[in-house]
């Protein structure tokens, strides 16, 4: 791949190697990590950093994940080869080639026009295909569902409705949820209208919000 030397597979060995010493367990969510050249999702003022476990802007007030946060959540899915995924708030396209790497089919959906005509032309230029949505994520792909899984990587304040409707029964959505500060949450849908909800500590993300761009001229 282009711009993508031996030093950063290097940094990117490490810093696999790093996520693991912080719990992230499924070899395959490592691996993937150890692929993904993160240093092309990032604006030049940072490439020298991309593979410390850090979050850095992306232009529109909007950040790529750190990449340990990206594997936690990606840990969570319990992804099996083939699953159909929604994710809501594509960004830098991060954590969708991520997603890739683990063998699913991704659907992803951004509301700043900016970053998704950005990610959408970028993404596929480096060799990941996924299918591009520019909209609300609250109302998700109701023409696309149901989803195996569903991932939101921005913080919620509270479970959207559509989005749970959208879930196959016996899927996994991961959400966090919250204001300032959200609780990484687990809901398994384990019939029609019923979850099991498990919660895994404190995380940090930009907002998820609400549709105002559209729909109001
Ligand atoms: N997964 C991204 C992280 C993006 S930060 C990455 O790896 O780079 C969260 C993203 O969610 C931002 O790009 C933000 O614009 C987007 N977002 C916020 N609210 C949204 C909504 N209602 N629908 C779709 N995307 C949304």
């Amino acid at each position: 791949m282009q711009n993508d030397t031996y030093r950063h597979k290097g940094l990117r060995r490490q810093l696999a190697l790093q996520l693991k010493d912080k719990g992230i367990t499924n070899l395959e969510v490592l691996k993937a990590i150890e692929t993904v050249p993160r240093h092309l999702f990032l604006d030049n003022a940072f490439i020298e950093r991309a593979y410390e476990d850090i979050a850095f802007p992306i232009g529109e007030g909007q950040t790529i994940s750190r990449p340990h946060t990206v594997a936690f959540q990606t840990e969570l899915l319990q992804l099996k080869k083939g699953d159909k995924v929604l994710e809501i708030g594509t960004g830098s396209g991060y954590q969708t080639a991520v997603l890739l790497e683990m063998g699913v089919k991704v659907y992803t959906i951004e509301r700043q026009k900016a970053l998704f005509d950005k990610t959408k032309l970028f993404l596929p230029s480096i060799g990941y295909e996924a299918k591009f949505f520019y909209g609300d994520g609250y109302k998700g792909l109701p023409a696309f569902a149901p989803f195996d899984k569903i991932l939101i990587t921005a913080g919620a304040p509270e479970i959207p409705k559509a989005l749970l409707e959208q879930l196959n029964v016996g899927g996994v959505m991961v959400i966090p949820i919250g204001d300032a500060v959200q609780t990484m949450t687990l809901l398994r849908k384990t019939a029609v209208n019923k979850f099991e909800k498990e919660e895994f500590g404190a995380f940090k993300f930009v907002p998820l919000l609400e549709d105002k761009e559209w729909g109001k001229g």
